[in-house]
């Protein structure tokens, strides 16, 4: 199995610093391939998440936005072959759970209704967020895919809203903790066939230091403190294919599956 673990927004600006209480990450970067992933397009989720599974630049895909023209795009206005349609076809058995590069985030081969429609607000939906794709996810993983591809949503809002301050970090250690339990607790890594990649969208930055801004300051639901940054984290464990880009996890995820 390969297994994707996303996490939108999570930085090593945050990690780093937090190395000491955040085990699993201590841990991932002792066994596996830690390192920044600097985003030469704009770091804006929905077009990076689009490019990481369907292998194509934002002009190539086109996606820039949850909303163009007004409408909410859906899955079939965005005109690509995704990672998981070409290894379905293929026969491959493939799990998508909570990938937001539209709203509500996208699921495939799963029923998944997601929290808060995908942008989850308050203390309440982040828990719940954090809680509901972990058990899902583990119930994922114990079926064994040949693919499983589940993504964290919290950070990025937790951070808009709160960067700079000390809960910003606490988050962190929840996620931490929960995805301890799905990679260590579950015994993932005593399948040595089982190859890992942890990756973000984007890295974080206060406001005024974005280089794109990627939200109006005042959003409808209050002053935001936090916007996206150009770097990203990266981590693998198992897998030797070289990821530049974002892109790139497109390509090895079809070359280790052997999609032709
Ligand atoms: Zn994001």
């Amino acid at each position: 199995m390969i297994f994707v673990l996303g996490i939108d927004a999570a930085t090593w600006t945050v990690i780093r610093p937090n190395l000491d209480r955040l085990p699993t990450f201590r841990r991932l970067c002792q066994i596996g391939r830690c390192r920044e992933l600097i985003l030469r397009e704009k770091p804006v989720s929905p077009s990076v998440w689009c490019g990481m599974f369907c292998g194509q630049t934002p002009a190539e895909h086109g996606h820039e936005g949850f909303v163009a023209d007004g409408n909410i795009v859906r899955r079939q206005d965005i005109k690509v072959d995704f990672i998981w349609d070409i290894l379905h076809r293929e026969g491959r058995r493939v799990k998508v759970l909570n990938v937001p590069f539209i709203v509500p985030p996208y699921s495939f081969g799963l029923d998944f209704r997601p929290v808060g429609f995908g942008l989850p607000t308050n203390e309440r939906e982040w828990q719940e967020e954090l809680d509901r794709v972990t058990e899902r996810t583990r119930g994922l993983m114990a079926e064994e895919p040949d693919l499983l591809i589940s993504v964290y949503t919290l950070l990025d809002r937790i951070q808009h809203f709160h960067w700079g301050e000390g809960c910003v970090a606490s988050w962190y250690q929840k996620l931490d903790s929960k995805i301890g339990e799905l990679l260590f607790g579950s015994g993932f890594f005593k399948e040595k066939r089982n190859r890992l990649i942890v990756i973000s969208d984007h890295g974080f930055c206060s406001f005024g230091e974005a280089k794109v801004r990627t939200l109006p300051l005042e959003s409808g639901e209050g002053k935001l403190k936090g916007d996206h940054h150009e770097n990203a984290l990266l981590i693998t464990v198992n897998l030797d294919y070289p990821i530049e880009r974002p892109q790139d996890v497109f390509f090895a995820l079809k070359k280790e599956l052997g999609a032709g």
